[in-house]
This record gives structure tokens, sequence and C-alpha cells, in this order.
């Protein structure tokens, strides 16, 4: 007989965003005439840029022709796209090999994929809160988890405990959902005790493109020792607007070496086996995100949600409101007002001003009576939506 894997029965119902949208539905089916503004989505709003379409286009046309036509490509992606990669590192001071990085169809894949090289018997350590992909896809595998505490105490960055030992190690900065950013010397403490227990550390990149201030590192590799401990998964979804345009990319340095056996040699013959590339084209239109024009227009869309993440952090210090991210991150995390916990918050902030944002409690236990607004919307309902935040928030 047949048997399933019922670690998948262990994963928790994830209601979250299905609750959002039935609390949504019920409010708006009574009241036709309100018009709700949502800061709770972690999808852009921007179209891809000028430089990207066009090299789609080109990609697209090379496809037509027999002379230019592209069948199946390297698992671990084009050169083209791997020196782009290379190029951008080396823009900030990190020097990669091109054969250290991968090219994926994106982070959440990978995130879940990675785990194929490394033994079910490994503990995990994750914070909490949480990108829930994180804990799912361990428990899908039956891996031991422990969560470390991120909570107002410690600006939701938790330091290592010399006292907890564990194999796999989540950091996730900048955060989502608190927008946290680790800088240099926070990195340096969890790099140095990943080296020290032989641990490795997943290095979530996600949302480096929004890390605007020199002080803070925006890849793990700017750490010395880094290289001997951390895998680092990015993605251009929220960077250049893929988020279904689908392309990222994972880092395996070749000093990773654990049980004798380099990992950056597992990952390459998981990937050959397993994944057949990403699409040609979408590879054409992600290396314009590295060109010298691509850079600028990408970084025109990102200012954009920058400016909303300064709507929302100044009306926030104005109403002396404590709050992480919004500074170098897409995510404005806060305390719900009066101790209140999140989804009593979310409903309030729902009925009395129309405005949904994510309750925090959704991201695991240290997530309760915390809240996360998101700066992918319009500028336009970003100012509106503080508005009415404000307008709460005065009558409580
Ligand atoms: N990592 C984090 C922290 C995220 O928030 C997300 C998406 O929201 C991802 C990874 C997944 O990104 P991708 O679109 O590249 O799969």
């Amino acid at each position: 007989m047949l048997k399933i894997n019922k670690n998948y029965l262990q994963l928790n119902e994830s209601y979250l965003f299905s609750t959002i949208a039935r609390k949504i539905k019920a409010f708006t089916d009574e009241h036709p005439d309100k018009r709700v503004i949502r800061m709770g989505i972690g999808d852009v709003t921007r179209p891809l840029c000028g430089a990207v379409i066009d090299s789609l286009h080109d990609g697209v046309s090379e496809m037509a022709s027999a002379d230019t036509f592209r069948g199946y490509g390297p698992e671990q992606g084009y050169d083209f796209l791997r020196g782009a990669v290379q190029g951008y590192y080396a823009s900030f001071g990190v020097n990669l090999d091109m054969n250290e990085i991968f090219i994926s169809d994106g982070a959440k894949s990978d995130i879940g994929n990675i785990l194929d090289i490394f033994d079910v018997d490994n503990t995990v350590l994750i914070p909490d809160p949480v990108y829930p992909v994180y804990v799912d896809t361990n428990m899908m595998a039956g891996r031991k988890i422990l969560f470390m505490n991120a909570n107002a105490d410690n600006n939701f960055l938790p330091l290592p405990d010399e006292s907890v030992k564990a194999d796999i190690i989540y950091i996730c900065s900048p955060n989502n959902p608190t927008g946290a950013v680790y800088d240099y010397d926070g990195l340096k403490k969890w790099v140095d005790y990943a080296n020290d227990c032989g641990a490795v550390i997943l290095f979530d990149a996600a949302y480096e493109a929004f890390v605007a201030e020199d002080r803070l590192p925006r890849s793990i590799y700017e750490i010395e020792g880094a290289r001997r401990c951390a895998i680092e998964l990015c993605s251009l979804s929220k960077t250049a607007g893929f988020t279904g345009t689908r392309c990222g990319y994972t880092v395996v340095p070749s000093q990773l070496v654990f049980d004798g056996v380099a990992l950056n040699k597992l990952w390459l013959r998981r990937q050959t086996t397993k994944f057949n590339g990403v699409p040609y084209i979408v590879q054409k239109g992600a290396a314009a995100v590295f060109s010298p024009e691509g850079l600028v227009q990408v970084r025109e869309n990102i200012d954009y949600y920058r400016r909303n993440a300064a709507v929302m952090t100044a009306a926030f210090d104005e109403m002396g409101v404590w709050y992480t991210g919004g500074k170098n991150s897409p995510y404005i995390w806060f305390k719900c007002p009066s101790d209140m916990k999140s989804w009593d918050f979310f409903d309030l902030l729902l009925n009395e001003q129309q405005v949904v944002g994510t309750p925090g409690a959704g991201f695991g236990r240290n997530g309760e009576g915390f809240f996360r607004l998101t700066a992918f919307g319009k500028y336009e309902d970003t100012v509106e939506a503080m508005e009415r935040i404000k307008k709460l928030f005065a009558t409580l």
C-alpha cells in the first residue's frame, strides 16, 4: 500500500491570506460604497522596466529563427546572465566565481530545493516571526526546528545564543515580515557562530535592493568568513518586478565544504538532475536588469516604493509609534496601538478606515501584537492610507 509523506499532515493550514480575503469580501459586500486600500500585499505593482521589456522582445525574436533558436540551456543558467550577476556583486566589492552562481526561477523554489542536499537529521534554527516557507519546507522533510525569538527587545534582529546548537540557520535581511536589517557587526556574529559550530547559513537576500545605507550589508559575502558557511538566495522579484516573470539566483561558494564534500558540487548535481533551467527569454530579460540602463530604470521603480515607505515612516514617526523597517526595506512592522492583538487591530482598521494590512500573528508567535504594511502600493493610495491610519490612532 502506498504511504504518503505524513509530514505534510503536520503543516499548519495557511489561513492568513485566505482569512484576510474573506474579511475584505465580507466588508465590501456590506459596504459597497467604501473604498478599501490594500497595504498588505507582498507583490509589486510597477511594471517591468523598458530595458527588460526590450530584451524580452529580442529573446522572443531569436526564438523565431532557426539560426538563433535555443532549446535546452545549461541547467545552472546561461553564462551571459551568470556573468551579469557576477558583475553586479563585484560592483559592491563581492567577488564570485561564475560557477558559484546558479540561476533559478525564483528564491522560493530554491529555498525549498536546497534542502535536498542536507540530511533530514540536521537541526534547523529559524527566527520567529518569519517568512513561512522556511518552516513549512523543513516540516515537509520532518526536520527538527528550533525557533529564535525576534522581538522588540532585540529590534527583531536576534543574535546567536551560544547554548543553542543548530546545523542549518535561516537569516533573512532585509527581513520579511519585519523590515529589520542586520548591520555588519550583527551578521559577523552569525558568521562566526556558524563557522564555530559547523553550521550552514541560508541567507535570504530577496530584498537586498532596498538597502539604502552604506553602513548595512546587502550580501552576506561582505562579511569575512561567510564564504565558508553561507549560501545566499536572491531574486529579481522585488528588485526588478519579476514576481510573475520568475527569475532568481543562488550562490554556493566553492569553499563550502561539509562532511568532506563541496556543497557546490552537490547543488550542481541536484540541479542538473531535477531542473532544466529558466527559459532563455526570461534569462534575456533578467540580464537586462544588470545593464547600465536597466540598473537605472530598476532603481527608479525601487525609488518609487521607497518614497511610499518614507511617507509611512514619517507618519509613524509623527505619531510616535514603535516600528521597524521602512528605511531599507519595503515592509513597515509596527506595534498595534493600546496593546491590541494583531487580528483585533486588523478588524478595527478595516472597519473604521478601510485599510488592509497583515496581522503579525500570521508570521509566528512573536508577531502577535504587531502589524505589517507594505510599500508596494500606489503612491496616492499610500498617502491616503496613512492619513486614515493617523485618524484611527487619534481616536485610540
Ligand atoms: N524570500 C522572501 C523573504 C520573500 O518574502 C519572498 C517572496 O515574497 C521570497 C523569498 C520568494 O521570492 P520569489 O518570488 O523569488 O520566489
